[in-house]
């Protein structure tokens, strides 16, 4: 059976769920051969054997570390290059849409960011995107070369699917550009204990109508019960109520997770650039004829303050 190339997304071994759904994808294309780079490359192999990777490509090179995008680049070329896939696909991160689109040049292939769905058509594999702020949906294949396509996370669902999960070494050669641009510190984020924000299956979002920071604990704590990630508008970033790296929309992070709550958002067009692919939307706003009600599936006209605190107890009244 043909195989598709999977790059894998990990942290010492520790496989990301993006990575999982990505498996879920290659598998109605062909036998996945995943690619783990890095320290821990080989710790991976269990989980994505797990998950229907039939082999692991490991390379555990200290360039990895030690240098941005461009090692990966040359490891991913390599793989491509010994495996001869029909497709390959990335998580669409800042760093994965980098890598993908590098190979793409390398590889003389057509490549396709941001998709939210694929399937095996005919003609080569056919990948769905959201098109302006997620008003259209558009499918799409490559004409030229292998497609290089990157996901969106929470675009599919992590399937157990058992196999071999052989592990490989994979010979890489770096070039001259691998070395091109050193890293020169790390400094851990300070963590929430929430999930990441593009990744979380549910994410939980306050605007200005959570009227301050002191506020935002109301929308953590609805949050916390859902095993959520916070996100945020503009307006309430831009007040300094919440984090940047929260904001949601045209000119924050994009997200798409399977629920999303939005609280005291009018619902901006700038701000459903960044969500209107969720499965499920719900908000909750004081203002009947605010334009967020127009793309929910749910929606609760009410003050948040009233609202969100019974749904956060009943949840946490549910869950024991
Ligand atoms: C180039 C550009 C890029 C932008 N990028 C982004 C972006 O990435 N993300 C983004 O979010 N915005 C972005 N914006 C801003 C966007 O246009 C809106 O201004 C912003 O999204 C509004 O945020 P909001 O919904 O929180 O605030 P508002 O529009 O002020 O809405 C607040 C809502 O809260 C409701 N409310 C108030 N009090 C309560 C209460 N007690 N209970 C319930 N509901 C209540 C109100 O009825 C209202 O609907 C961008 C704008 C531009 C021009």
């Amino acid at each position: 059976m043909a195989e598709v190339l999977v790059l894998v997304d990990h942290v010492d071994g520790a496989v990301r769920k993006p990575t999982l759904e990505l498996l879920t994808l290659a598998r109605r294309i062909g036998d996945p051969v995943a690619v783990a780079l890095g320290a821990g490359a080989g710790a991976t192999a269990s989980v994505l054997g797990e998950h229907g990777a039939v082999r692991v490509l490991t390379s555990d090179a200290p360039e990895f570390a030690e240098y941005l995008v461009v090692p990966k680049v040359d490891a991913l070329q390599a793989a491509f290059e010994a495996v001869s896939p029909v497709a390959v696909l990335v998580v669409s991160s800042a760093e994965g849409k980098e890598i993908a689109a590098r190979l793409a040049l390398r590889a003389g292939s057509g490549i396709i960011t941001d998709a939210t769905d694929l399937e095996a058509g005919e003609e080569g594999v056919v990948a769905t995107q959201a098109a302006f702020a997620a008003s259209y949906a558009t499918r799409s294949r490559v004409s030229r070369g292998v497609p290089v396509i990157t996901v969106k996370p929470n675009s599919a669902p992590v399937e157990p699917a058992p196999a071999a999960g052989a592990v490989e070494a994979l010979p890489v050669s770096f070039g001259a550009a691998a070395t091109g641009t050193r890293v020169t510190s790390r400094t851990p984020r300070e963590s929430t204990g929430r999930p990441e924000l593009t990744e979380a299956a549910i994410v939980v979002s306050g605007g200005r109508g959570v009227n301050g920071a002191e506020n935002f604990p109301v929308i953590e704590a609805l949050a916390d019960s859902l095993g959520a990630a916070v996100g945020a508008s503009r307006a309430a970033v831009d007040a300094g109520w919440y984090p940047h790296t929260s904001q949601v929309g045209q000119t924050g992070k994009s997200v798409s997770p399977q629920l999303y709550i939005a609280s005291g958002i009018s619902g901006a067009i700038q701000h459903r650039a960044g969500m209107q692919t969720s499965k499920t939307i719900v908000a909750i706003n004081k203002d009947a004829e605010a334009p967020i009600f127009e793309l929910v599936d749910y929606g609760v006209v009410g003050d948040l303050f009233a609202v969100v605190p019974q749904l956060t107890e009943e949840i946490n009244a549910r869950k024991g």
